[in-house]
């Protein structure tokens, strides 16, 4: 009897690749292939890759040399390079890696079956040409059975200076309301508790649809979203990102308040606390701006968590435009911030500019930014201890498995002791004992 095709896939990246990935896994699986955690003992091997750094991108080449060794060896496996490196490098891909028989862009996921068919013919083929995303009808292949990722819009219309995404992952093209209200609801079926809504830049979402109100605004905007989607049966709670302070209104942060399945975390990157380096970067807005919208959340509600992302190092980037950025840090207090050095990429305006910093600078930069985030983290932290939160159990605690894990409302990963069996997929009330930067650890109420 034949054996079944097995296929792996690898996923660097942001939640965008994530979610790209279950659902090219999903397809696979509908073609009658079987997923093997190995990739040494797949027919198929997918990497989804990502550009953000130099670093994420010089990973994947180092994965593939030792998959196109093993296809020497073996004719029939397949190998492929999906993802923003893929749409990036196209054609030169497959000079520089000759054993790939597919490379294909972020916009044509949907499509894999389409394109594996061509390649199963006997093609080497590359698929980067923009498209118009069509709605997929395969199930994902969703790792969590608890929280699941929505695509609410694909792609990206600004242009921040140092940013790759809207040249590999095109403009933006949001999903109609109803398609997306018709996932969720097949995802409240299934039992799914916990769904986050997904774009590059969220509050676009709805910008590229017809129709406007009569006060002229969009019809479709990620508020009107949110109370569109609220009353999905089954769905407890609704998470949101990535958002732009650019286009953040006070409408959406009343509807968040007002909806209470909506949880009280807001991602909004600032990149920079420097005016100066804010419009080098195209972002769109001021420091002051930013902190005005962080007031208004805590004005609607004071205890909302908030995570953003910073780049430290940006070209021409002063000392003293440096410690703008610590001292917004120091004064908004985030529970959470990802932090990265400015790396150059391929196509982007910033990487052509004449004042690069060194890797010196750079990292010295980023390791005093991390010092302050983890204190402030810390300190932000405290707040929670010895009061009731509720935790969405996900997972068994890896360090200790007479734990069990789960996040709060404010998107807090928290440990306590609990029975995996009985507890996944549970809202959970749990009196927080103990405080850290970045994660809580209680005791359930259940006992
Ligand atoms: S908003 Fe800016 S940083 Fe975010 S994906 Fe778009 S271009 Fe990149």
């Amino acid at each position: 009897m034949k054996s079944p095709r097995r296929y792996h896939i690898t996923t660097f990246g942001c939640q965008m690749n994530k979610a790209d990935s279950e659902r090219m896994a999903g397809i696979l699986e509908n073609m009658g292939f079987e997923c093997s955690d190995d990739p040494n003992n797949a027919n198929l091997v997918l990497y989804n890759t990502c550009t953000i750094r130099d670093n994420a991108e010089q990973k994947v080449y180092s994965y593939l040399g030792r998959q196109a060794k093993r296809k020497h060896e073996q004719s029939d496996l397949t190998l492929v390079v999906a993802g923003c490196v893929a749409q990036q490098e196209g054609e030169t891909l497959l000079r520089r890696v000759p054993e790939l028989d597919l490379v294909m862009g972020p916009q044509h996921a949907n499509r894999l079956r389409d394109l594996l068919e061509q390649v199963f013919d006997g093609n080497q083929v590359v698929a980067t040409e923009p498209i118009h995303i069509v709605e997929d009808i395969t199930k994902p292949r969703r790792d969590s059975r608890i929280s699941a990722w929505v695509n609410v819009i694909y792609g990206c219309n600004e242009r921040c200076t140092y940013c790759v995404v809207p040249n590999v992952r095109g403009k933006e093209q949001s999903r109609i309301p109803e398609a997306i209200r018709a996932e969720m609801e097949g995802l409240g079926q299934q039992g799914y508790q916990e769904i986050t809504l997904l774009g590059q830049n969220i509050d676009a979402y709805g910008r590229d649809l017809p129709g406007v109100t009569e006060s002229g605004r969009h019809r479709h905007t990620l508020t009107d979203l949110l109370y569109y989607v609220h009353d999905v049966p089954g769905i407890e709670r609704i998470r949101f990102a990535t958002s732009h302070p650019r286009y953040f209104t006070e409408r959406l942060i009343r509807a968040c308040n007002e909806l209470p399945k909506v949880c009280e975390h807001f991602h909004i990157p600032f990149q920079s606390g420097d005016n100066d380096i804010l419009k080098a970067m195209a972002r769109g807005y001021t420091h002051q701006k930013y902190r005005r919208i962080i007031d208004k959340i805590r004005e609607y509600m004071p205890d909302a968590s908030i995570s953003a992302d910073a780049i430290v190092g940006f070209p021409g980037e002063t000392e003293a435009q440096f410690e703008n950025t610590l001292n917004l840090v120091e004064d908004i207090g985030f529970d959470q911030l990802n932090t990265a050095a400015y790396s150059p990429r391929p196509g982007t305006p910033a990487a052509q500019w004449e004042e690069q910093l060194s890797e010196e600078v750079k990292s010295d930069r980023l390791q005093r930014l991390n010092r302050l985030v983890s204190v402030k983290a810390a300190e932000r932290s405290q707040r929670y201890l010895g009061r009731i939160e509720e935790v969405l159990v996900e997972d068994q605690n890896p360090k200790d498995t007479t734990q069990v894990m789960g996040r709060t409302r404010g998107n807090r990963l928290t440990f306590f002791t609990g029975d995996l069996r009985e507890l996944k997929g549970q809202l959970v009330n749990v009196k927080i004992t103990q405080t850290r930067a970045f994660s809580l650890t209680g005791e359930s109420l259940r006992y």
